[in-house]
């Protein structure tokens, strides 16, 4: 490791406390300064370059350091960095809004901003409640689907049904309920899991605000995936018994289903919608919470009805982040970002294929532009994710395993070319695993 990297750990380690890390295994792991990133790759200070096969955590779907959205960036930043957005309004915000409205489900009208992907979902959490709320309705619980995950702040991670994340927090959340998810992507699995739905809903949706959900795919929750049909029927379910659906798109909007967002492929308008994570390409932090005028209009009314929204974060529709989210979204027009990857996708299918044949891997899956497979025989105690993930960095791939789960999730500007290395080298790992 060069001087350079070597400094920069150990200052690194003197302050920094990093996310969802155990800090003692950086004693064995020593973390890796990046130096600059260009498009799919990341570089070191030792001219190293990997793969970012997980898009910086599902994030980052243009390549780093991209020139267009670079451009944009630099435009605003001389005009204007950030500016309180109650009393005031700016153009950034203004398009970004009405363009967000256009590609989203028809119905969705309004949007509500925050800066973060947790935050967006308490927002969408707070709305729900206060909307029966505001209508004489006291509603204390939300339901959610058991391997769900929705963020990490208290509202968020009481949703979520991580155990990893949320048993140690158990008795200090707020109250809510699971019922199963869908246990593969086959539509009677749907079917059953609606059951389900429905037999709860009948007993208790009188006490519940709303269902919260990751449309198609549990991200978080091991890449679970699973059929549009479900969608449809937590659709009609919501609507029979007057609860509200939160369709949680953050990891799953802006095409890495394969279509815009998840929900567009069971044809159905949540009455929320929380995007964030590809907003701004992966660059700067931004979320937001659509939503309808029917429940935009349960919040409107005089002050002194106490009947507004009294929600705000500091960086509330940053107009940097708005201006680089404007980037993202003329990308996905001038490019037609969602066929081009219909072709990446099929052939990402192909490179799948070839992991049948690894005798230590099963539940092969694939939506859009994720693929993953589960590595068999999975003790925690064992590791095998480090494994997997020092061999493909050693190979200039970075992977991060979840648990047993391999998984790609690349920027949309992989080429073929670069799929047969992240995907062979993956596969290289795995049968060098002899589990
Ligand atoms: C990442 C994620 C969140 C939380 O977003 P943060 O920006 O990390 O707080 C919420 N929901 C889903 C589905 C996510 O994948």
């Amino acid at each position: 490791m060069s001087k350079k990297s070597v400094d920069l750990v150990k200052k690194d380690l003197e302050h920094i406390w990093h996310p969802c890390t155990q800090m003692k295994d950086y004693e064995k792991l020593p973390l890796i300064p990046i130096k600059k990133g260009k498009g799919i790759y990341l570089y070191d200070y030792d001219d190293n370059k990997y793969i970012d096969s997980i898009s910086s955590w599902w994030v980052n779907i243009f390549g780093h350091s991209n020139p267009y959205i670079n451009e944009k960036l630099k435009n605003q930043i001389d005009d204007l960095e950030h500016v309180i957005l109650t009393c005031f309004t700016h153009a950034p915000i203004v398009t970004l809004s009405k363009r967000l409205v256009e590609i989203t489900p028809k119905g969705l009208e309004k949007v509500f901003y925050a800066d973060n992907g947790s935050s967006a979902v308490e927002v969408a959490l707070k709305m729900s409640y206060q909307y029966h709320k505001n209508r004489g309705e006291t509603r204390p619980y939300f339901l959610s689907l058991q391997n769900g995950y929705h963020g990490e702040t208290i509202g968020a991670l009481s949703v979520s049904d991580v155990g990893l994340y949320k048993d140690t927090f158990e008795s200090i959340l707020l109250k809510t309920l699971q019922v199963p998810v869908p246990k593969d992507q086959s539509e009677d699995s749907a079917k059953e899991a609606s059951i389900k739905l429905e037999e709860l809903l009948k007993e208790r949706s009188h006490e519940i605000s709303g269902f919260i959900l990751e449309p198609l795919i549990q991200c978080a929750g091991s890449m679970h995936m699973y059929a549009p049909l479900y969608l449809t029927l937590a659709r009609e379910l919501c609507t029979k018994y007057g609860i509200h659906l939160i369709a949680d798109e953050i990891a799953s909007g802006f095409g890495r289903t394969g279509t815009m967002f998840g929900c567009n492929q069971a044809n159905i308008t949540p009455d929320f919608m929380t995007l964030s994570k590809g907003l701004t390409g992966g660059y700067l932090p931004l979320s937001c919470v659509l939503t309808t005028n029917a429940i935009y209009d349960a919040f409107y009314g005089e002050y002194s009805d106490n009947k507004a929204f009294l929600h705000s974060h500091s960086f509330t529709g940053n107009p940097l982040s708005c201006s680089v989210a404007n980037a993202t979204l003329d990308i996905f027009e001038k490019d037609d970002v969602i066929n081009e990857n219909k072709k990446l996708s099929i052939y990402i299918s192909k490179k799948l294929e070839r992991f049948k044949d690894l005798k230590n891997v099963e539940n092969i899956r694939q939506l859009g532009m994720v693929a993953a497979v589960d590595i068999k025989g999975y003790k925690p105690e064992k590791r095998i994710g480090l494994k997997v993930f020092d061999y493909a960095l050693e190979r200039g791939v970075f992977l991060r395993p979840l648990g047993n789960v391999v998984y790609f999730m690349p920027p949309y500007v992989i080429t073929c070319k670069e799929i047969d290395q992240m995907m062979d080298v993956a596969y290289d790992a795995i049968k060098a695993l002899h589990v």
